[in-house]
């Protein structure tokens, strides 16, 4: 696994956000002391990991490269997506059918699709996934890359779950500009500003 856990820091300096792994003595903009000219909005905050793991998050969509890790992610190679279980499966679809994996989606951006309080819906969760998984229209000669693929399961489950609470449908591209887009743009950021400081110890940046 890549050093994908670690946790970003973020201080400002000399009208500048600089990222880190860790705060330095000495600004790298001016050479000056970081820490004494520090008000409180410019004390430094954690830049959390947009990644989750999918084993542990209860009824979320999950969405991973189909090879490698997002440290390898290069912003166009294919991306994968699933559901997970309340209890730590992730079932997803490809050319060789259904999956129920208990492993291997560590690293993921999770999309939560139901509140936490929502019980009734929980307790049935995995039974709604097992009925919808068990039909023919899952079968792997239906698998085609371009119109019966990972999201067309992923989202026909999820509508299955919006008609049962009698809430509207999602078309493919609501449901990826609403929630799949801007997790992926944080990601893309998170990922420049983590092989920046990976390799230049630091990463600047005018103030936003
Ligand atoms: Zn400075």
């Amino acid at each position: 696994m890549q050093p994908l856990e670690q946790d970003l820091l973020k201080f400002s300096h000399c009208s500048r956000d600089i990222y880190c792994s860790r705060i330095p003595q000495l600004c790298p903009v001016c050479g000056q002391s970081a820490v004494s000219s520090w008000s409180l909005q410019d004390a430094p905050i954690s830049i959390p990991t947009p990644f989750q793991n999918g084993h542990r998050e209860k009824c979320c969509f999950l969405l991973k490269p189909t090879a490698g890790l997002f440290g390898d992610y290069d912003g166009c190679s294919d991306l994968h997506v699933g559901i997970s279980s309340t209890s730590g499966l992730v079932f997803h679809y490809n050319e060789t059918g259904i999956h129920s994996d208990d492993a291997g989606w560590e690293q993921c951006v999770c999309v939560p699709l139901v509140p936490p309080d929502y019980y009734a819906l929980i307790n049935q969760w995995d039974s709604y996934l097992q009925d919808f998984v068990a039909t023919d229209t899952w079968l792997p000669p239906r698998y085609n890359e371009e119109d019966h693929n990972c999201y067309t399961f992923a989202l026909q489950f999820i509508n299955g779950i919006q008609t049962l609470q009698e809430k509207p449908s999602f078309s493919k591209t609501e449901f990826t500009e609403r929630f799949v887009l801007p997790r992926t743009k944080r990601v893309s950021k998170y990922m420049t500003v983590l092989r920046e400081v990976t390799y230049n110890g630091f990463y600047i940046v005018g103030k936003q």
